[in-house]
């Protein structure tokens, strides 16, 4: 079985939607990453920093979905990182209330020994320079897999192109991809993040879905429409976890089979909106992911009489 390293937040979220209002919940990152890749047929292991008022039941029900925690460092007397946000009327739009870095702040990520040799590596959200790290630490990596977001650009920028040369794939959202090419055409602004190194750039584009780039070619996976959308956070890691868990099952990185996977990734970030935080996430079944493959499916199929 292939293996899969996902390094990234695993955080405390407190959320606000048109809909409620959480306390602090289960979110970061690599936990919605996880649970997304954990549906695939790979061995997906977790690479953060917790605190010590992190709940152990957490950790259980990531390891109990058959995700490796072992480079989930703890430190007892440090805090785990505390993201707010708040989410306008239409819920494509939302406002950072709090980001507060605690353990993130210092941390050293270290690949458990059983996954340097891993396949493929997932950089999930947080600061570049843990990105890196873990980079060193995985040097036959037969694909690399970068998440970002605005908060690394604005505080963390040359770092962020460091990391933006070494990997084949970005995924990132198109308000981000406007910010980082400074381009408005996402066609404009993938050419010009295609040239700072991916030769792969996916675009997210919430509930409009995802365009993926390489070279000359475009395709494009829609969102679902769903009938509900109940709280969007963690949707982008939850697309990025499909695509990288789909990639490292299949083990085959063309152009074609990217496609396929950004279609998984749209299914999965399908569920992940229907729930506040990762409840959902929780619950999926294989059935439904079949399901919803073929609502894709239908969605986008159509035939032109000749
Ligand atoms: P998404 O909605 O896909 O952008 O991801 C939301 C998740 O990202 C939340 O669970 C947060 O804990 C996490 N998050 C928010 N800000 C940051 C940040 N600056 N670095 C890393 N993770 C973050």
């Amino acid at each position: 079985m292939s293996k899969l390293v996902v390094v990234g937040t695993v955080a405390f979220d407190a959320i606000e939607t048109p809909f409620g209002k959480t306390d602090k919940i289960l979110g970061g990152a690599a936990t919605f990453i996880g649970l997304a890749a954990s549906h695939f047929n790979t061995e997906v292991g977790l690479v953060s920093v917790v605190g010590g008022d992190f709940p152990q039941e957490y950790l259980d029900m990531l390891a109990s979905r058959s995700m490796n925690t072992d480079g989930i460092e703890i430190v007892k007397e440090g805090k785990t990182f505390f993201w707010s946000g708040k989410y306008h009327n239409d819920m494509n739009t939302r406002d950072t209330l709090i980001t507060e870095l605690n353990v993130l702040a210092d941390f050293s990520p270290v690949v458990p020994e059983n996954f340097k040799d891993a396949e493929v590596v997932m950089l999930g959200n947080l600061h570049p320079a843990v990105q890196l790290g873990v980079l060193e630490q995985t040097p036959d990596a037969k694909l690399v897999i970068l998440d970002t977001m605005n908060f690394w650009m604005d505080s963390a920028l040359e770092l962020l192109h460091e990391v933006i040369a070494k990997v084949d794939v970005i995924t990132i959202n198109d308000e981000e991809a406007r910010q980082l090419s400074g381009e408005y055409s996402l066609v404009a602004a993938a050419r010009k993040i295609h040239a700072m190194g991916p030769k792969y750039v996916v675009i997210k584009k919430g509930e409009h879905g995802a365009l993926l780039f390489h070279n000359e070619e475009i395709f494009f996976a829609p969102a679902l429409p769903l009938e509900e959308v109940f709280d969007p956070t963690g949707a982008g890691d939850t697309f990025a976890g499909g695509f990288a868990g789909f990639i490292a099952a299949s083990q085959d990185y063309s152009f074609e089979n990217m496609k396929r996977a950004i279609v998984y990734g749209s299914n999965l970030a399908s569920f992940c909106v229907e729930k506040f935080g990762t409840e959902r996430m929780q619950t999926i079944t294989k059935e439904e992911i079949t399901t919803r493959l073929e609502q894709f499916q239908k969605l986008t199929s159509f035939n032109i009489p000749s």
